[in-house]
């Protein structure tokens, strides 16, 4: 596939998913997914559907036309993924993935197995929305559509920081701030800018993180009574592993939250040497060399033991 025109060709109804827990990438590559058949396939009935998106994305175009659920015995001619590593982790519109006519999936994670009828996956490219990018039309892109496409950029990329920014990254990014978008208010509002609330937890996490295996690990962890406590959610921990990973001297970073009673969420973050989402899958999850997650249960202490007795091999097998 060169161009998404292609696989458009004849289709009449489309729905678009991302996946589950939806980040910017993921909101940002459907919505500009959405808005771009919207605008130029105007013929075309397009649905998008999410889990419900944080109130940091409100800033992208129609993003009230998200439906968080799937109409009964839709459809659709063609269903496109985009930033949906799995099948599984398709969030809402599973069924209608299943029934569709024809699917695609647009990605970039390096566990992704391929599990659509087409598949366009570059597991070198930072973000979806920079695979994204790379069908569409680039006249097309118009302010809206080019809002979207930034700010899946900025949230995978750490604000164009991690070793996945390529020139390439940069290149598209300079084309779309040529249609004028209000970069630093997205950066501020949509990546840095956290609550008071949010703030506090992430204090109290990182005063109660503990560094392991000489320092080169560090475990950072929230039970379910601490998150009722505070009153916060899954949502709310955003950026917590990233700064966990800053600690001088470790290569990476853990944060382990209590889903529900002994279920929990965790997220790996690597400076380099380690390969988390090799870690992530073994565990029955996914994502990229740097950046991995995965779902555990147990007790905390079985949890962080388990994923750092993974993460210790490929220490070992690096000092072989
Ligand atoms: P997170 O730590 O949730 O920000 O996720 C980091 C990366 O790992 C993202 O690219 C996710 O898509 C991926 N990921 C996180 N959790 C899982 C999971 N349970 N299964 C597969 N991939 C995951
Ligand atoms: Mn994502
Ligand atoms: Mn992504």
């Amino acid at each position: 596939m060169k161009n998404i025109s292609e696989v458009l060709e004849g289709v009449k109804t489309i729905g678009i998913g991302g996946h589950v827990r939806p980040d910017g990438d993921c909101v940002g590559s459907c919505m500009a997914l959405y808005l771009y058949i919207r605008t130029y396939f105007p013929d075309v009935d397009v649905s998008v559907y999410l889990d419900h998106p944080k109130p940091i994305f409100g800033h992208i175009d129609h993003i009230d036309d998200i439906k968080t659920e799937v109409e009964e015995g839709r459809e659709f001619d063609l269903f496109i993924t985009c930033d949906v590593s799995a099948r599984d982790r398709l969030a809402v519109a599973g069924d209608a993935f299943d029934h569709a006519a024809k699917t695609v999936c647009i990605d970039h994670h390096v566990s992704n197995p391929g599990f659509a009828d087409v598949n366009y996956i570059r597991g070198e490219v930072s973000s979806c929305c920079e695979v994204l990018y790379g069908l569409l039309d680039p006249d097309k892109v118009n302010r809206p559509i080019a809002t979207a496409v930034y700010t899946g950029m900025i949230h995978d990329t750490g604000v164009f920081q991690y070793s996945s920014t390529s020139p390439d990254t940069m290149r598209i990014a300079g084309e779309l701030m040529k249609q004028e978008i209000p970069f630093s208010k997205i950066i501020d509002e949509s990546f840095y800018e956290k609550t008071y609330l949010q703030l506090q937890v992430m204090g109290r996490v990182l005063a109660e993180s503990i560094l392991l295996q000489n320092g080169k690990c560090t475990v950072g962890y929230l039970r379910r009574r601490d998150m009722e406590f505070y009153g916060v959610e899954g949502s709310d921990l955003d950026g917590i592993v990233s700064q966990l990973r800053l600690t001088r001297g470790v290569e990476v970073a853990i944060f382990i939250y209590e889903t529900e009673t002994q279920h929990f969420k965790v997220s790996l973050r690597s400076n380099g040497k380690v390969d988390v989402s090799k870690v992530a899958v073994f565990f029955g999850g996914g994502g990229h060399t740097r950046a991995a997650g995965c779902d555990l249960e147990g007790s905390m202490y079985d949890v962080i033991n388990n994923l750092t007795a993974e993460i210790e091999k490929q220490f070992c097998e690096e000092e072989a």
